[in-house]
């Protein structure tokens, strides 16, 4: 969500005339977009602030923090970090270039919710071909740990007209697969069309080639959504589904509202519509009174699901949500080694999962040569797996059929077939 933020808060800044500096030492303003989500996300970011803040000894800047930890902190960024000359919460993003322009005193921070975003701008973005769609933004599920709902407010659909026109002019700039995103997406709605209705119509009534979605809630993903990935070929073939634990006591001390049996329901539902469906989830370790043996049970629903790739965290403390008034009494160093534990055996999964891959052919986007070598291009498969291949610069932005030859826990590699 971040990221299609920063698109479209770098378009907006493209269209009145900003350049994009190379290095922070050549900006005149230095914007950062930040995540509140665990306590991580913002140490880095006050750790960042504490470098730049060198910067600004030699030369005139702004320094400019926008999003999540802006909204959360507020006034309280500006005495952890004086060097910050704008805070903007992560309803007054787009108005950026208004505080910049308009003679704004600084240091000045701005929190107000009620967004305008506009809704005829192209998201600038790294890749030509692939985007972001945010078709609803806030959450109102209210997760116990979770802290989205209280900086990005509550949820709220966007027209579904506005949605299709702005899929029609990615298109028109060379989009060929979208990502249409919302925290969760099963409670999309828009004047009585729901989520699986908005697919049904991006599809059909606009050019878009290929269409991912990210995320999925399990309380509220619907059989129409399941008929949907198995029966309209534009759907790729990728569900993000967090499931969060293994442990129904946990699941439900994080208010999540599924069982890890519905959770397996909806996963062989899946599975029998779609079979070689990729399924990625989130993971969560050491969540307040977390036992060894519920712990076991994440890894064996790992073992037992099978996820193509996993988000793991270890639970980090977010003040204000329901869950900080739990002790968070897993120690951390337990938390470390349940959480190095996790990813070493979804390694191993992830591992054997992509072996199946071997000497399939796939649909591959390609978006450009790999960070490694300008011999090999990269792209996404329909299960959004990374297939390495040689290939031609005239392939980039093309959907090229490959057949996938070896794999490792992370990438696939493959041949063209022509
Ligand atoms: N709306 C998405 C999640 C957005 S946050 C959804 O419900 O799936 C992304 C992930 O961060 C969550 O799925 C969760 O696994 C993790 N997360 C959120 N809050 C956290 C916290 N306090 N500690 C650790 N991980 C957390
Ligand atoms: Fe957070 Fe839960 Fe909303 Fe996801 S669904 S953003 S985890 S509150």
């Amino acid at each position: 969500m971040n990221l299609a933020d920063s698109g479209v808060l770098g378009a907006i800044l493209d269209s009145r005339g900003y350049n994009r500096a190379e290095k922070e030492e050549d900006a005149d303003i230095i914007i950062l977009n930040t995540c509140s989500v665990r306590e991580k996300a913002e140490t880095r970011v006050l750790g960042r602030l504490a470098e730049l803040s060198h910067l600004k000894e030699t030369a005139d800047k702004k320094i400019v923090v926008v999003g999540c930890m802006a909204q959360r902190m507020g006034d309280r960024l500006l005495s952890r970090a004086p060097c910050v000359d704008l805070v903007l919460g992560t309803d007054r993003i787009f108005d950026l270039p208004k505080f910049i322009e308009n003679g704004t005193s600084f240091p000045a921070v701005r929190t107000e919710t009620g967004l305008e975003e506009p809704a005829d701008v192209i998201p600038a973005r790294n890749n030509r071909h692939t985007a972001f769609v945010t078709i609803s933004r806030g959450c109102d599920n209210y997760c116990s740990y979770c802290i989205v709902p209280y900086v990005r407010g509550r949820e709220r659909s966007y027209p579904v007209s506005r949605i299709l026109k702005q899929i029609k002019a990615l298109v028109t700039d060379g989009v060929i697969e979208i990502t249409l995103l919302g925290q969760n997406v099963n409670s999309y709605r828009d004047d009585g069309i729901d989520f699986p209705e908005l697919l049904k119509k991006a599809a059909s009534d606009t050019d878009i080639q290929r269409i991912r979605f990210m995320t999925s809630h399990p309380k509220d993903m619907s059989d129409r959504l399941v008929e949907m990935i198995k029966s309209e070929p534009k759907m790729m073939s990728h569900v993000h589904l967090p499931l969060q634990s293994g442990s129904d006591r946990i699941l439900k001390m994080m208010g999540r509202k599924y069982t890890y049996g519905h959770y397996l329901t909806l996963v062989d539902k899946l599975r029998r519509a779609v079979p070689d469906i990729s399924l990625t989830t989130d993971l969560i370790v050491g969540f307040p009174s977390e036992t060894e043996e519920e712990f076991r049970m994440t890894l064996d629903a790992v073992n037992g699901v099978r996820f193509d790739s996993a988000f793991m965290f270890r639970y980090s403390v977010r003040e204000g949500t329901s869950a900080a008034g739990f002790d968070d009494d897993v120690p951390e160093e337990e938390k470390i080694n349940r959480l190095n534990e996790l990813i070493n055996l979804q390694k191993n999964v992830a591992y054997e999962k992509n072996q199946d891959e071997v000497g399939r052919i796939r649909s591959v986007l390609v978006d450009g040569f790999s960070r490694r070598s300008d011999n090999f291009l990269k792209g996404k498969t329909e299960g959004n797996k990374t297939v390495l291949f040689a290939g031609g610069t005239d392939m980039i932005g093309r959907v090229q059929r490959v057949k996938i030859i070896s794999a490792d826990s992370w990438t696939l590699h493959g041949e063209l077939m022509v």
